[in-house]
């Protein structure tokens, strides 16, 4: 895959480089939001981390529990049961 946008960036002594904002924009990704960092084919991707339901793995309606996210569905068949 063709990269579509590129800029070079200094890594500091610790080993830390700044995202470019622009590309950070362009990906919704905001100061706090969790990303993935991985090791593929001799490139280090960085992806934002997608929040998923801990019991359905679905994405929306999501509610933050502690470190846990669980959707309204999830939720509302948790709460039934109680
Ligand atoms: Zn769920």
């Amino acid at each position: 895959m063709k990269s579509e946008t590129s800029d070079i960036r200094q890594l500091d002594t610790l080993g830390r480089v700044v995202l470019p904002k622009k590309m950070r924009t362009a990906l919704g990704i905001s100061e706090n939001d969790n990303l993935r960092i991985s090791l593929e084919s001799n490139a280090i991707v960085i992806r934002r981390e997608v929040p998923l339901c801990a019991i359905c793995r679905r994405d929306r309606d999501l509610t933050q529990i502690g470190s846990s996210y669980v959707c309204l569905a999830c939720a509302k068949e948790i709460a039934s049961k109680i």
